[in-house]
């Protein structure tokens, strides 16, 4: 029996891509090079899926084909804005996405934002490397106690909710949290005691770190613009470890280098992976190259759920993990 072909576009951990050759005819991307608009469309032509990243930026235009043999779409990560719904909808295609197994990391990296860009831990180590520093003073380097400050959470999912938990039980922050909806009493317990909803206008007049984690929709698109950001409080920072398209990048750095609000911490941006250089230029953030999910632990976790979804699909079951169904039964 032939094996459903699957073309991965970027490397794997070992082992996913062991498990994906085991069970199916894997075109593997050896060089792992971001893969073209004209490549994708091959792609979807040529194969029965395509397991893609967040690097892939399949847009109407990359779904406009006039054959497309594939079925499913088997993205690694849990955000799928990078992927047109509506034109993998008209195709037929079956979405899927990696949910939960990546929450955890994100978490302790969002977290980790916050320390780094209260505490000035970049300014530290690029004066250090540089050979800059003159020894220890108690003038140096004061930054921002993170301990017992308020949280503000704009987008209370899985990954919200695990930054509430390490924010209140690790670092006694009080928390603070933005949602579209009403969310249960247990769920708000069982992720920081006290946590209080707040209308997203209050949230930011209140909080002393903002962080962020709604998924990038029209609706979150610039969510936090110029005039949210002018709600901010002074000494207050924003971690983004969402999507760039949450902030307004322009907006932003006006409001970092006035100094209305007292510096970011970012794992995303607008146009990646092109960083403003008026960001880079800025001593008050923290700059992250899109490492959320980066551990061996996540990536090996992703990409194993993927391996499910396409296994459940190509089995003809429902695959665990679907963004978007349609009409073409799984077979
Ligand atoms: P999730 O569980 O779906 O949580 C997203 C939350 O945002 C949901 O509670 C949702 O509430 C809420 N939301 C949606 N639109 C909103 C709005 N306009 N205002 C307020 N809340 C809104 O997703 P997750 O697993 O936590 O992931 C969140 C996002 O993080 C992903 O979409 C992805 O883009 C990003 N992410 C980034 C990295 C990284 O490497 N930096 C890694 C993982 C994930 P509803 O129930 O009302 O929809």
């Amino acid at each position: 029996m032939t094996r459903p072909a699957v073309v991965v576009t970027r490397r794997l951990p070992d082992t996913v891509e062991s498990a994906l050759a085991e069970q199916f005819d894997v075109r593997l991307n050896g060089d792992d090079h971001p893969m073209s608009p004209g490549e994708l469309r091959a792609a979807l032509r040529e194969a029965d899926a395509l397991l893609c990243t967040v690097t892939d930026s399949l847009t109407v235009g990359v779904f406009d084909i006039e054959s497309c043999r594939a079925r499913i779409v088997a993205n690694f990560g849990v955000g799928y804005n990078h992927i047109d719904m509506e034109a993998a909808r008209r195709l037929g295609l079956v979405v899927t996405n990696t949910p939960d197994v990546l929450t955890d990391d994100t978490a302790d990296l969002s977290i980790g934002l916050m320390l780094a860009v209260a505490r000035r831990m970049g300014e530290g180590e690029r004066q250090l490397r540089a050979g800059d520093w003159t020894g220890w003073r108690p003038t140096h380097l004061m930054g921002t106690r993170v301990t017992g400050k308020t949280l503000g959470i704009v987008g209370f999912g899985r990954i919200g909710q695990a930054v509430a938990h390490r924010a209140r039980s690790g670092f006694g922050m009080s928390v603070l949290f933005a949602s579209r909806g009403p969310v249960a009493d247990e769920v708000v317990a069982g992720a920081a005691a006290g946590a209080e909803q707040r209308p997203l206008d209050a949230l930011l007049a209140e909080a002393d770190f903002v962080s962020l984690h709604v998924p990038a929709t029209p609706e979150t698109y610039h969510l936090i613009d110029a005039r949210r950001l002018r709600m901010m409080r002074r000494n207050a920072f924003l971690i983004n470890t969402a999507r760039g398209d949450v902030v307004d990048e322009v907006a932003l750095i006006d409001a970092l280098q006035a100094g209305t609000i007292a510096g970011a911490g970012l794992d995303v941006y607008q146009q990646e992976p092109s960083v403003p250089k008026a960001l880079m230029a800025l001593t008050n953030v923290v700059l992250l190259p899109h490492l959320g999910s980066a551990t061996m632990e996540s990536r090996t976790a992703m990409g194993m759920r993927a391996v499910e979804n396409l296994v459940a699909f190509f089995e003809g079951r429902e695959p665990p993990d679907v963004v978007a169904v349609v009409d073409s039964g799984a077979g």
